[in-house]
């Protein structure tokens, strides 16, 4: 009997890399979602910012470290030799960062001291709980399950996974349908800063 332990169907490597290059996609996602929900707060740029937060000071770091220590090329080739299980081992580091940047608890401490000290509702920041939102539910509790209770829990959700090609498809099909409708059709000015 033939030995599948080491060996990667090519089945599952074009599936690892489609990943690798949907986190990058998902990412986008995020700021193009925070742009229509937010879309009449000026400047925009600040509740995208706070949508990026949490995967910027996660996968972000992790990005520019692999750049930083000319490990990008290396990873990218290592990711399609382990399971998938293996591939999703990250540093200790990173899953700190990832639990803390998208849990419900960082987020309404941030949000709780911006509300009080602006003495308003800082609805900018709300972004990131949007974010967080997302994420519980577009998440498999197999493939990145967000850990939106850290520190306190790692209970996940049992979330659908949003690299489904059908998923993909109406969610930019929406995205695009949203941006056409909001600032082409009813003219909403867009301003960024
Ligand atoms: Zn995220």
């Amino acid at each position: 009997m033939v030995r599948r332990d080491n060996k990667l169907s090519r089945r599952t490597i074009i599936l690892i890399n489609n990943r690798l290059l949907l986190r990058k996609m998902d990412f986008i996602v995020h700021l193009f979602w925070t742009a229509i929900v937010f879309h009449s707060q000026t400047p925009l740029w600040i509740p995208i910012l706070f949508g990026a937060i949490p995967d910027a000071t996660s996968w972000g770091i992790f990005f520019f470290q692999m750049i930083a220590s000319g490990k990008l090329r290396s990873t990218w080739k290592e990711a399609r030799h382990y399971e998938r299980s293996d591939f999703l081992k990250m540093p200790q580091w990173l899953s700190t960062l990832y639990g803390a940047s998208h849990s419900i608890f960082s987020f309404a401490v941030v949000f709780g001291i911006l509300t009080f000290i602006t003495g308003e509702i800082f609805v900018p920041a709300l972004a990131w709980g949007m974010h967080i939102l997302f994420d519980i539910f577009t998440h498999s509790r197999e493939f990145l399950g967000t850990p939106f209770l850290w520190p306190v829990s790692d209970w996940k959700f049992p979330g659908f996974s949003w690299g489904r090609w059908w998923f993909i498809v109406i969610n930019w099909a929406t995205i695009i349908f949203l941006i056409w409708y909001l600032f082409i059709l009813k003219g909403i000015p867009v301003v960024l800063f």
